[in-house]
């Protein structure tokens, strides 16, 4: 019955239980005696049987330290009759059973199998609260998973919302640089976008700007490299020792671009040796990917929106044969610069050009060769002026460059390098190798009296403009000469002589 059963037994006397022992032993059970009670550590047995010879507050002692140490051990005690209640106090400390002494074997051989089937049930309900705490740690656990998910989508949500409602391309990557990081930390995110050829990064930190520049320099690459290829339906992929996530941007079988988020710190960003290093928490996961991958489709349209809307303005505002800006867009710039350099009292130089003898182009090469032309000039105008100048086709073979912040010397140096490179440069060189030459007029903001507007500035320029023409072509002519041959020939019908 006691098979494989680990007995203490505690007395202060263990001796008198020689028998007591040896019928334990009988039955099966495997019997250790104690002549004092482990107040400090937890005794390894099934069944503990004590005498209750020992001080009762060392008795009560003993009992609660059993139970502090979660001891699993049924404990029955005999001794001398007991008041009832010194036993009921003994029973409610963890006692199963008392037995008064003496008592026969059998009352001991009942009391032992009472006590034994009462620990194996505590086993079973200790065991099956283990697996209730496993159970409920694992549904917490979900629950959180729930809780962030739940969580994300809303922010995924949001990111959606902002994404259909931004027509231009920079409120498209504001709201993705900003919006994503909520739900996918990230140190730098680089997006390559096809139509406009270019790459945007957002880093943590600005004092990255080495590692800035390399990595939007892959990323331009990279996006080239997967423009170029035929296969379509890229996945999204963690990569890098999982410090990067790549996320192919496609409509349809159109590319639109590549979104790449890296985590500083592992991977290939830093040293490739620290893949398994300290800084495996900052690495993506496949939650991760799983989120990046449902918010790469409404990106991709929304990018490809963005460049649509812009072809929508471009066709607005701008010539398609030079890709300057067309006459529409003129006024509204030139009215813009004119009160700018009004208000802040700031230089502004107006050039009317138009080329020499361009008819005869088209007359003898024809319109193509013409049309040619047009454009090769149009880049040579380009390369010759900063960003913040601005180039117009006004009509024909007409253009129109507004220099803000030019006063007339230095505008003359830019229309003096125009014309010396339009002379120099050979177009239409691979099929005609036309020399072509323009004429120059130039106007500025604050000299003559007479440009009070900006109607003012542009007449002043054309009339220039013809001067030049009548003059005999290839060269500049200022405003300022102009009113100054006019007054002069003013004064000279007057009689008066200039110095
Ligand atoms: P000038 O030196 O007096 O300016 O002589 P020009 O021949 O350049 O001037 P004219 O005004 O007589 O001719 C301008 C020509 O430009 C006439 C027109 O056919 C041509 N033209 C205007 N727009 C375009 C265009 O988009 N493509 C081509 N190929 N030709 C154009
Ligand atoms: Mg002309
Ligand atoms: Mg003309």
């Amino acid at each position: 019955m006691l098979q494989g059963t680990q007995i203490i037994l505690y007395s202060l006397d263990p001796d008198p239980h020689e028998e007591r022992i040896a019928y334990l032993k009988k039955l099966g059970g495997q019997v250790r005696s104690r002549a004092a009670l482990d107040f400090k550590t937890k005794p390894e047995a099934d069944i503990i049987l004590i005498e209750a010879n020992f001080p009762y507050f060392n008795i009560f002692k003993f009992l609660k330290g059993l139970e502090q140490r979660q001891s699993t051990a049924a404990v029955l005690l005999m001794g001398p009759d007991l008041k009832a209640s010194r036993i009921s106090a003994l029973l409610r400390a963890g006692v199963f059973d008392y037995l008064k002494m003496p008592f026969s074997p059998n009352r001991l051989k009942k009391a032992l199998r009472e006590a034994l089937n009462n620990r194996s049930n505590l086993l079973k309900v200790l065991g099956l609260s283990h697996e209730l705490e496993v159970a409920n740690k694992k549904l917490a656990k979900e629950r959180d998973q729930l809780k962030q998910w739940s969580n994300d989508l809303s922010q995924i949500y949001d990111l959606n919302q902002k994404l259909s409602e931004s027509l231009h391309i920079d409120e498209v990557v504001t709201s993705l640089m900003t919006q994503i990081k909520r739900f996918v930390p990230y140190d730098i995110a680089c997006l390559y976008l096809k139509g406009w050829g270019q790459v945007r990064v957002e880093a943590n930190e600005d004092k990255w700007g080495h590692l800035i520049k390399r990595v939007s320099h892959e990323m331009q690459q990279e996006g080239e490299r997967f423009d170029k290829s035929k296969r379509v339906h890229a996945r999204t992929i963690v990569r890098d020792g999982d410090s990067e996530i790549v996320v192919p941007l496609e409509v349809g079988d159109n590319k639109i671009g590549v979104l790449r988020l890296i985590r500083k710190g592992s991977g290939s960003i830093k040293n490739k040796k620290k893949i398994n290093g300290g800084a495996k928490k900052k690495l993506f996961c496949d939650y991760q990917l799983k989120i990046l991958s449902m918010i790469s489709a409404p990106l991709a349209i929304a990018i490809r929106n963005a460049a649509m809307y812009k072809q929508v303005e471009d066709l607005a505002v701008k010539d398609a044969l030079t890709n300057a800006l067309n006459r529409r867009a003129f006024s509204g710039i030139l009215e813009r610069e004119f009160r700018r350099a009004e208000r802040y009292n700031s230089a502004l130089t107006l050039m009317v050009i138009d080329l020499d003898h361009f008819k005869m182009v088209n007359d003898t090469y024809g319109h193509l060769a013409g049309d040619q032309v047009l454009r090769e000039m149009a880049v040579i105008f380009q390369k010759s002026l900063r960003d913040i100048d601005v180039l117009i086709r006004y009509g024909g073979e007409e253009f129109v460059i507004i220099l803000p912040g030019t006063n007339l010397q230095k505008g003359m140096v830019v229309a003096n390098r125009i014309k010396d490179r339009v002379e120099n440069a050979i177009f239409n060189e691979a099929e005609r190798g036309l020399h072509m030459t323009v004429s120059i007029g130039i106007a500025n903001y604050p000299v003559l009296p007479i440009i009070a507007s900006p109607k003012a500035l542009f007449s002043q320029a054309d009339q220039a403009l013809y001067a030049a023409k009548r003059q005999g072509r290839n060269q500049i002519m200022t405003a300022v000469e102009i009113m100054e041959k006019k007054t002069n020939a003013v004064l000279a019908l007057e009689g008066h002589t200039t110095s």
